[in-house]
């Protein structure tokens, strides 16, 4: 018997990264799994057997986070497949770097779509099926606290966004015992920001500890924000940066 025995989880974009990352640590403490992707159906499938190899269910659902109803129909069949849900992992989001005088405005359109616009459709369609007692937890990033570099505007404003909607849900969902909260990342190895990526020395210098972190540490917070400890913890935002902010 682990901490997260018998519940019933959903990650968004949970194929690669920090999202595949969350959805084996949960299943790792007991969590049956749902997570969605939007192309990557051979990595979904190798998540599927790593869930399934902690003797937990494992589902992929392909669901693009820029289309409200496909967040929707996601959560519906997850809800459906899982049997209930108790944590909202919301971590599907993509990068953007570019100066303000340089995005075009389907680039903004794009980027706020996804991590932005998925996240609150994702929350509003978890909202009333999730149990009492039940955990939110949203990816946002460091970028939505301090901002190094230019280039980044569109990028920290689409994070900044996820704080407010975290206090207003933590607000609305508290009476359920539902806790709302943000986990923000410095610069952790994926696909996204590679270790050895073209921004990867720019980002150390402003760190603390001489490192990225990895997607498994970022999933330990997920763990820790899902299970029982993190009862009384709503509203707020999770800093795991390296110490980009101290
Ligand atoms: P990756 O690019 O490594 O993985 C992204 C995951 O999200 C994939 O599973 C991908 O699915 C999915 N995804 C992307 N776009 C969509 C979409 N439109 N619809 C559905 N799923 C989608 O990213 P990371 O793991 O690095 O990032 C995960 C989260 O963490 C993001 O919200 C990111 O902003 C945040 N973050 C990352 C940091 C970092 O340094 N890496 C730092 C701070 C925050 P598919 O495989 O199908 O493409």
């Amino acid at each position: 018997m682990t901490e997260l025995t018998g519940k019933l989880a959903l990650v968004t974009g949970g194929s690669r990264g920090i999202g595949a990352a969350a959805a084996v640590a949960l299943a790792e403490r007991g969590a049956d799994v749902a997570f969605t992707y939007r192309s990557s159906a051979d990595d979904a499938a190798q998540v599927v057997k790593q869930i399934e190899a902690n003797g937990r269910r494992g589902f992929a659902i392909e669901a693009d986070a820029a289309d409200a109803e496909a967040i929707e129909r996601a959560v519906v069949q997850a809800v459906d497949v899982l049997g209930g849900l108790d944590i909202l992992v919301n971590n599907a989001g993509v990068g953007a770097m570019g100066m303000i005088t340089d995005v075009a405005i389907e680039d903004l359109d794009r980027v706020l779509a996804v991590n932005v616009r998925g996240v609150y459709v994702a929350a509003q369609a978890a909202a009333s099926r999730l149990s009492e007692g039940g955990r939110m937890i949203h990816i946002g990033s460091c970028a939505a606290a301090r901002v190094t570099t230019p280039g980044m505007t569109l990028y920290a404003m689409s994070k900044a966004a996820l704080v407010g909607l975290n206090k207003g849900l933590a607000r609305e969902l508290g009476s359920r015992g539902i806790t709302s909260n943000v986990i923000q990342p410095g610069p952790i190895d994926t696909s996204m920001n590679p270790a050895d990526g073209p921004y990867a020395e720019a980002q150390r210098s402003f760190l603390a500890l001489d490192r990225f972190g990895t997607p498994e540490e970022v999933a330990a917070a997920v763990v820790y924000l899902a299970g029982p400890g993190a009862a009384y913890l709503t509203g707020t935002e999770l800093t795991i940066d390296g110490g980009h902010a101290a």
